[in-house]
């Protein structure tokens, strides 16, 4: 049976007319720029990541990138991420005047690792960008407490991880409540996805929400006034309206996600040569990916991807071995936690539409390769 890695039209077909009668009455409004549906998005956000104020933006990338704007880095200003991610993470702190300092992973849920991001502060560290990669957070309160002795701005990359949690102190906190600013990606295959890009930071520092609503309109508060240099990076309404009609179903797509991810960890768990995802203690997963570590990793992803079946590498490079990085001087063996990653993982389909025969599919396939 072929399955898809992720199934956006079976999505669209259980909330067609939802999602269609938004984006109509946005049409006949004929707002396109700035309309009410982005003020409210911006509310909707915000509240559900417990945050205070939500800026929407352009893209997942331009959240972080206006933020990191924001710090004002000299030449030399070092911000601290992870070589295991998503390229835009330190696109952005480049793109942004900072020097990408890269530190390893932990490796059993393949996000910083709180330790080595200490190690690597000197006296030019602004800042921390961790990643919630694959829908787990990063171990914040660790982070935190890294942040504070060195006095350092920690940015949240939680592209993949809008409604995921973590409990710090008996207290459930959310990714993007606990940072100076947190990004989300709207992009289509994120868990929250939109008809195009989209993107929003959410803070809980109102200095820093009325400096990124300058930014994101060419740093004019007022038309034709500019206070800085900003940048044209909003959020259309009609993407906004289609968010809104979404968001109301994330929760339960969250919960499906956790059951899709539960129902893999007990069949493939006991294949000897697959690696199942853990959970940390005190987390929420949302499982934008579904991901394993797999003992002949390629030779697993072309018998799979053979039988009809979608699945993908998500990285198979990690960035401080990327060629517009070189300038930073890393080699191979600096991050030997990452690089494994790169060579092991395997994402498979966990969408909340996937059929229980769909993924008795991938399960039959994968068990049928070790045997
Ligand atoms: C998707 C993603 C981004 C960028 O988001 P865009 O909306 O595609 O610009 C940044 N970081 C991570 C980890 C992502 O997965």
């Amino acid at each position: 049976m072929p399955v898809p890695l992720l199934d956006l039209k079976a999505q669209f077909q259980s909330i067609k007319e939802e999602t269609m009668t938004a984006v109509l009455e946005v049409i006949e409004s004929q707002r396109f720029i700035m309309g009410e549906q982005v003020g409210e998005l911006e509310q909707a956000i915000a509240s559900l990541s417990a945050a205070e104020h939500g800026i929407a933006c352009a893209s997942g990338t331009d959240a972080l990138l206006l933020p990191l704007k924001a710090l004002e880095l000299a030449t030399g200003d070092e911000v601290i991420t992870t070589p295991f991610t998503f390229f835009a993470t330190a696109g952005a702190i480049a793109n942004s005047g900072g020097k990408p300092v890269f530190v390893d992973i932990d490796p059993d849920t393949f996000n910083i690792d709180p330790d080595a991001v200490e190690a690597a502060v000197t006296s030019r560290t602004r800042a921390i960008v961790p990643v919630h990669l694959f829908g787990q957070m990063a171990p914040m309160k660790r982070l935190q407490a890294v942040a504070e002795r060195h006095d350092l701005r920690i940015i949240e990359d939680a592209a993949q991880a809008i409604g995921a949690r973590q409990k710090i102190g008996g207290e459930w906190r959310m990714a993007g409540e606990l940072s100076w600013a947190s990004a989300f990606s709207f992009f289509p295959s994120k868990n929250l996805g939109c008809w195009g890009d989209g993107g929003m930071t959410v803070t809980n520092d109102g200095e820093l929400a009325a400096r990124l609503r300058l930014l994101r309109t060419h740093g004019g508060a007022k038309q034709y006034h500019h206070e800085e240099i900003g940048t044209n990076s909003r959020l259309d309404t009609l993407q906004a309206a289609v968010l809104l009609a979404k968001v109301k179903h994330l929760r339960d797509w969250a919960d499906r996600r956790r059951k899709q991810a539960a129902a893999y960890d007990a069949a493939l768990g006991a294949i000897e040569g697959v690696t199942v995802p853990p959970v940390h203690d005190g987390n929420e997963h949302v499982y934008h990916q579904y991901t394993i570590r797999a003992a002949r990793r390629d030779d697993l992803k072309k018998h799979v991807s053979d039988l009809g079946i979608g699945c993908a590498v998500y990285y198979p490079k990690p960035l401080h071995l990327q060629p517009c990085f070189s300038e930073f001087g890393y080699r191979e063996g600096d991050f030997p936690e990452a690089e494994r990653a790169s060579r092991e993982v395997l994402s498979l389909p966990v969408y909340p539409e996937l059929t229980q025969p769909q993924r008795e599919s991938v399960v039959n396939a994968i068990r049928k390769f070790y045997q």
